[in-house]
């Protein structure tokens, strides 16, 4: 197996092995899924009960929605890997905790380590909210909303990785609000440039 493949397993194993808040209630660790050797790392916030129920992350209706709005663009799950803040599920999908972002992130920090994405597309609120505090969970409520930073690209010093953060609506808000569409869409043009300019290089 390819190193950097043996890595995320070996980060996957550890977290599986971690006392972690929400393991009790949840059925699966929901680690992450697609390319880890991609340039693009897409974040989403939690589990949901599919999620937990298999073990991956996107594979309920936002993750059918997430599918769709790639292959929209020409994209798929070979371009991107995908993660989320939460490893586990937070029961009736309640919104997830500062304590619990706290002791979860470490592990999706160990992700980033390991694959050393050039792009971070950080999905809905809490995503957003987590890169643009640099991971500094107390600071998340301070960050603007995602209606006012969508689309927008940012350079961050994540943890001495330079990034591009370009923060997306979460495919599960573009379910309810059909409106999204566009915006979105026009979003993941900015994404797929960045793809087809680095596989050019
Ligand atoms: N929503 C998320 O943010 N992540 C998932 O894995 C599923 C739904």
């Amino acid at each position: 197996m390819d190193e950097s493949v043996q890595s995320f397993k070996e980060i996957e194993e550890r977290c599986k092995l971690a006392v972690l808040p929400l393991k009790e209630s949840a059925t699966n660790l929901v680690f992450g899924k697609g390319n880890s050797k991609a340039e693009v790392m897409m974040v989403g916030e939690s589990p949901g009960a599919n999620e937990d129920l298999q073990g991956l992350p996107f594979v309920g209706a936002a993750g059918k929605n997430l599918d769709k709005l790639l292959a929209n663009v020409g994209l798929s799950l070979n371009d991107v890997y995908i993660a989320n803040i939460l490893k586990y599920r937070p029961p009736e999908n309640r919104n997830p905790s500062n304590d619990e972002i706290k002791a979860h992130t470490p592990w999706l920090i160990d992700q980033i380590k390991e694959m050393q994405p050039k792009v971070v597309c950080s999905l809905g609120n809490y995503a957003t909210k987590f890169f643009l505090s640099l991971g500094n969970v107390d600071l998340m409520d301070k960050q603007p909303g995602i209606t006012s930073v969508h689309g927008k690209i940012r350079m961050i010093n994540f943890f001495g990785m330079k990034i591009k953060l370009i923060p997306l609506f979460h495919p599960a808000a573009i379910i309810y609000n059909r409106k999204l569409i566009g915006e979105w869409e026009k979003d993941m043009e900015i994404v797929k440039k960045e793809i087809e300019q680095r596989t050019l290089v």
